[in-house]
């Protein structure tokens, strides 16, 4: 056995004994370790490497269709009975397989031999460096994320991808929070879907233990501020993220007045990207609205301003932040990740954080899970 095999079991091995969890440099990926009894090590070799692949590319924030042909690759094998992996790279016939190319095939391939796959060793060199300066003492004080979607919304991944994702980069907690009724573009859940998610929660959670996914929602403000989601489903869940989706350029006291009012809800505990403002591309401006009068009740109410971490978003951008901060206010430091990949830009947020002098002691996702729920309770 190569070198590379041997590191990729070994990875492979302490991952599934829950031991080394660097999350960035490792050889092979945690995700689908599930199925660690019932996938042979060579096909578990390949779907490691391609889950790897996919994870390196959506942390660099790669296009989504590049990223999909690794995604689809690993789900066609994991889906492969018993020995027709092995029968195929024997035959040549890899790329009969539905959703396997010239590229994937090469990857299982190197991966079949034992070899680590070029493909990922050239992503692996670029994963070495840090993907921003700065933030890093926050970042490994943060415990969890409380902000993330799944496929059951407009996110590119099942639950549970995204959870083992969570874990191999260390987390405790990861908070899923997808969209809610009316944001339809993005099959936000209706009352019945999320009744159905928390049972699949429940469940992963007695698998993936100690590890707990908190159940949660990014609930959109409506525009009279009140909460897209029933008043008693809120109350169920662990974390409630709210934020404004639609009506972004309303005039700035009645977007005043609808953050205060949902800022005012005993269901909520984080707001959402504030602003809404999007700094690549096209790029869209900030809403307006007082920020004095908005992280007032954020302080008062108990309300965590969320410093987004994702690249296109950065929201609260600087000036804000520095005033939250001022003004007394808590944060949580989030991805808002809609792939597994995208899990790994905290740092983003927390480089922001650091630069405007944000103390640990005031970001809610340094606490654990425990003392996140007692303070839920208390509101
Ligand atoms: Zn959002
Ligand atoms: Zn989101």
């Amino acid at each position: 056995m190569s070198e590379a095999a041997r590191c990729i079991r070994f990875t492979v091995a302490a991952r599934t004994r829950g031991l080394g969890d660097d999350g960035v440099t490792a050889a092979a990926s945690p995700v689908l370790l599930g199925n660690v009894e019932t996938v042979e090590s060579d096909a578990r070799a390949a779907i490691d490497a391609l889950n790897r692949i996919a994870f390196l590319l959506e942390r660099t924030n790669e296009p989504t269709y590049r990223v999909r042909a690794f995604r689809k690759a690993a789900t066609t094998l994991s889906g492969l009975p018993a020995g027709e992996l092995r029968r195929r790279y024997d035959d040549g016939t890899l790329e009969e397989l539905a959703g396997i190319g010239k590229v994937t095939a090469a990857v299982i391939g190197d991966a079949m031999r034992g070899e680590t796959p070029s493909y990922l060793l050239a992503l692996q060199d670029k994963a070495e460096v840090p993907i921003v300066a700065g933030g890093a003492s926050l970042r490994a004080a943060l415990q969890g994320d409380l902000h993330t979607h799944s496929d059951w919304s407009d996110g590119g991944s099942p639950i549970e991808e995204m959870m083992r994702a969570a874990i191999a980069l260390g987390h405790s907690y990861v908070a899923l929070t997808d969209h809610s009724p009316r944001l339809t573009v993005a099959r936000g859940l209706s009352p019945d879907r999320l009744r159905e998610q928390l049972a699949v929660v429940r469940r992963l959670n007695d698998e993936l233990a100690p590890f707990r996914i908190l159940t949660g929602i990014e609930v959109d403000i409506l525009e009279d501020g009140s909460l897209d989601q029933e008043p008693a489903l809120l109350a169920e869940l662990d974390v409630v993220v709210a934020s404004v989706h639609s009506k972004l350029r309303m005039p700035r006291e009645d977007m005043t007045r609808r953050m205060v009012t949902a800022i005012a809800n005993p269901h909520m505990d984080v707001l959402g990207h504030c602003t809404g403002r999007l700094v690549v591309g096209r790029g869209r401006p900030e809403s307006e609205f007082d920020a004095e009068v908005v992280f007032e009740a954020c302080r008062q109410f108990g309300v965590a301003v969320e410093i987004n971490s994702r690249p296109e978003r950065l929201d609260p951008p600087r000036r804000l932040l520095s005033l939250a901060v001022e003004m007394g206010c808590e944060f949580s430091i989030d991805t808002d990740a809609h792939a597994p990949g995208q899990l790994d830009w905290q740092p983003y947020g927390c480089a922001r954080a650091e630069e405007c002098g944000v103390p640990a002691d005031r970001v809610i996702n340094t606490k654990t899970a425990d003392e996140l729920l007692a303070r839920r309770a208390l509101r």
